[in-house]
Order: structure tokens, then C-alpha cells, then sequence
């Protein structure tokens, strides 16, 4: 008698365990379901690791769904995020530079309101009726 193996279909990653078949195929997709593994080393994978087993067949069977992965990644994700998925360094670069441009944004208006807040603190000390220090401690 022949071991359980996994068979999973290349289009939706849906899988099943079964014994070698002639003919299967996903009941969605109707595409013929490929081998994975075997039922056994399945097992011992945990959740994660099956999902990564998963994808990483799927991608190699179908580089296509390479495209597919990155537009539901970016669906989920803003702009910036699914930008760092991309692999071109020239994009990673000029990602980077707005990235660090954001950051010392940032840092600049951080810094402003920090100025803004003294002068505040300043001109409330200097006023002779103490006027809006009734909640200062
Ligand atoms: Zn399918």
C-alpha cells in the first residue's frame, strides 16, 4: 500500500491528502492538483510552515503568481510597504530616500511644536496675569 501524500493545486493552494490518483483536481479551480509532499513530512510541519511550503511550490510551478502575491500584498498594505517588496535596487534607493526624507520631516516638525511649546511656556511665564497656568503643576 502506497503512503498519503499531500496534493495541492497550483492556482488557489487548496490541498487534500490522498493516496496517488490518476486524475485530481481542484474542485474550485478545476486545475490538476500537483504533489506536494509526503503525508508524513507534512505532519510534522506546523501551520506556518506548511503555508510557506505552500506558496513557495506555488511560486516556482507559476511564476505568475509571483504578481498575483505582490497586488494582494499591496492591497493590504499602503503605498510605501508593497514598495519595499519590489526587487529593483534603483526603486529600493529611491524608496529609501523618501523614506529618510519622511523621517526628517518628521524629526523637523517634531522639533518645531518642541520650540513652539517653549516659546509657549516662555510667553505664559512672562505673563504678569499667569493666565492658562491654572493646570500647571
Ligand atoms: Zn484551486
Amino acid at each position: 500500500m502506497k503512503e498519503l501524500s499531500v496534493y495541492y493545486c497550483p492556482g488557489c493552494g487548496r490541498y487534500n491528502y490522498s493516496r496517488p490518483l490518476a486524475h485530481m483536481t481542484c474542485p474550485v479551480c478545476e486545475l490538476p492538483l500537483k504533489r506536494l509532499t509526503s503525508y508524513s513530512g507534512f505532519c510534522r510541519l506546523n501551520e506556518e510552515e506548511r503555508d510557506k511550503l505552500l506558496v513557495e511550490k506555488i511560486i516556482a510551478g507559476n511564476p505568475a503568481a509571483c504578481s498575483r502575491f505582490l497586488a494582494y500584498i499591496r492591497s493590504c498594505s499602503s503605498g510605501e510597504a508593497a514598495a519595499l517588496q519590489t526587487p529593483d535596487p534603483r526603486c529600493l534607493e529611491s524608496e529609501n530616500q523618501k523614506l529618510n526624507e519622511t523621517i526628517q520631516w518628521m524629526h523637523q516638525t517634531i522639533w518645531d511644536l518642541l520650540l513652539k511649546n517653549k516659546e509657549l511656556e516662555q510667553t505664559l511665564e512672562k505673563s504678569p496675569t499667569k493666565a492658562g497656568r491654572t493646570g500647571k503643576r
